[in-house]
């Protein structure tokens, strides 16, 4: 239940993102059998919408599971116990990968880089080239704890040119905000999530493999993420276990949707919102975290010294229900992470400002008020993106 009649909780953090009335609606539809005509026509439909936003020859499958589920489903099936392979770790998600392979008993080689910066490829090809046997590489398309988009093209093509092994791509909240070409860029397996730019609540999970990766699949052993038990069944719309049908009745709405406009035009949008909350943070006196490749998901803005960023949450969710991120780890505190991802418009965004700015008074940072929302409404009025 809500805490205050009249404060209204808006989600600006990246995951859960707001679920528009319509999507969320779809999931009503409770009494679903899935083993029906009906229910795989309704997969399949989104199985096949899901293929332009991961830019693959095959349909992704879906999957029951949070985005950490796919994660995990890609390693167990693409490595081995004893399997060398490479994780870049610039921050919460690359630790992530690296966390998983160590649990499932791969020799976990680190590309660490400090967080809020961006991997460096002459120094990746340095790593890959010193691990002749290395399996797979894993890293992120957008580190969601840092703000820090990843060049995934360049990175991929450089791999792919100095080693033999598997390219894994975290794109949970990476994907819709950031164009994603599987095939054209030599991408062997990427894994996606619904409560990130897809708009849905948190339970589905989607992966992407590429023929390559088909054809290397590891013979651990596995049970709930057996992936080509799954490539078999939903061929036909049939998943392995009892799909999140609820959610799957959301995802199709949302999927209609986003593909009504497609990637290109799904991208352009969360760069306009990003460029606007950029504006926004520089007339506000707030440094950006990130150093460049700036995420199109969400702003990392530093905080200045003198303002604790929990108590700058704390304030803005009571106060005007904004829900915010804060930082991670060394980060708490010292960062506010501000979400532009999934289905936020220019007016909601414009609210998260607002928000932003009313909390930095509140707690005594000193600026102009609207100096924030105007500059972004300058970028908006500018653009002739929506
Ligand atoms: C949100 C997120 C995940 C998955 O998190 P879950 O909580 O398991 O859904 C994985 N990687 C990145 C980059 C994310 O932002």
């Amino acid at each position: 239940m809500r805490d205050h009649p009249f404060v209204k909780e808006r989600l600006f953090c990246p995951g859960p993102t707001p679920v528009p009335s319509e999507i969320g609606i779809a999931a009503l539809h409770t009494d679903v059998y899935h083993r029906t005509d009906t229910f795989r026509n309704d997969f399949l439909e989104c199985r096949r919408l899901l293929q332009p936003f991961f830019g693959c020859s095959e349909a992704p499958l879906i999957l029951t599971s949070s985005g950490t589920g796919a994660l995990e489903a890609a390693l167990v099936n693409l490595t081995a116990v004893g399997d060398s392979i490479l994780v870049i770790n610039g921050g919460k998600f690359g630790e992530r990968w690296e966390k998983i392979g160590k649990a499932y008993q791969c020799q976990v080689e680190t590309y660490l880089i400090p967080w809020g910066t961006c991997p460096d490829v002459n120094q990746l090809v340095a790593k890959i080239k010193a691990l002749p046997r290395c399996k797979a590489v894993f890293f992120q398309a957008n580190e969601t704890s840092t703000g820090v988009a990843y060049p995934v093209e360049e990175l991929t093509k450089a791999i792919r040119k100095n080693s033999e092994a598997l390219v894994v791509v975290d794109a949970v909240s990476g994907m819709i905000a950031h164009r994603m070409e599987m095939d054209a860029w030599g991408v062997d397996c990427v894994v996606s999530g619904s409560q990130k730019g897809f708009g849905i609540p948190p339970g589905l999970s989607f992966i992407g493999l590429s023929k390559r990766a088909w054809g290397q699949l590891s013979d651990r052993p596995r049970f709930y993420f057996d992936l080509n038990k799954e490539r078999k069944g939903q061929e036909s719309g049939e998943t392995a276990w009892t799909p999140a049908t609820t959610l799957v009745m959301s995802l199709l709405v949302a999927l209609r949707q986003l593909s009504m406009l497609g990637p290109d035009a799904c991208e352009k949008h969360h760069r306009l919102l990003s460029e606007a909350s950029r504006e926004a943070a520089r007339a506000l006196g707030l440094e950006l975290f990130p150093k460049s490749h700036y995420s199109q998901a969400l702003t990392a803005m530093r905080l200045p010294p003198s303002i604790d960023g929990s108590a700058l949450i704390k304030h803005c969710r009571k106060s005007y229900g904004a829900i915010f991120a804060g930082g991670q780890d060394h980060l708490k505190g010292k960062i506010i992470r501000l979400a532009h991802l999934g289905m936020v418009d220019q007016l909601e965004l414009l609210a998260g400002i607002a928000a932003l700015e009313m909390g930095l008074i509140a707690l005594g940072h000193k600026h102009s008020l609207g100096a924030g929302v105007g500059a972004a409404m300058k970028v908006f009025t500018h653009s002739d993106a929506i």
